[in-house]
């Protein structure tokens, strides 16, 4: 890689950002359905079957995103794998991975390192 560890980082955060938010929003999930909305319909009788519904559901859905995100954290491990392998397609400017896309011209490939677009 030509320009060092600020491509390679920059890289690494664009790759594992998604699975990084979607294992934020497991806990913050869990805690807002397991917590915060049963506190806010605890006050009232009509809300009651509400609470219970949201907390019963927490679980599930805090599970449901955590699993999500190992599911995502393992492929982008994987691609990263593959790519310092040597085995997938590589940036033609700097050797970064890069996402296969489709665009308006067609399908192109972007680079996830120095953020540069190639057609395929
Ligand atoms: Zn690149």
């Amino acid at each position: 890689m030509r320009e060092g560890s600020a491509l390679s980082n920059r890289m690494l955060f664009k790759l594992f950002a998604l699975p990084s938010v979607l294992l934020v929003l497991a806990f913050v999930g869990l805690h807002f359905f397991g917590s915060f909305l049963p506190d806010l319909f605890s006050g009232s009788a009509v809300f009651e079957g509400l609470a219970d519904g949201s907390r019963a559901a927490a679980l599930w859905i805090g599970a449901g995103l955590l699993l999500a995100s190992l599911v995502w954290f393992i492929v982008c491990f994987y691609r990263l794998w593959r790519w310092s392998q040597g085995n997938s397609d590589c940036c033609f400017t700097c050797g970064g991975i890069v996402d296969q896309k489709h665009g308006r011209y067609g399908p192109y490939k972007h680079c996830l390192a120095c953020g540069k677009n190639e057609k395929i």
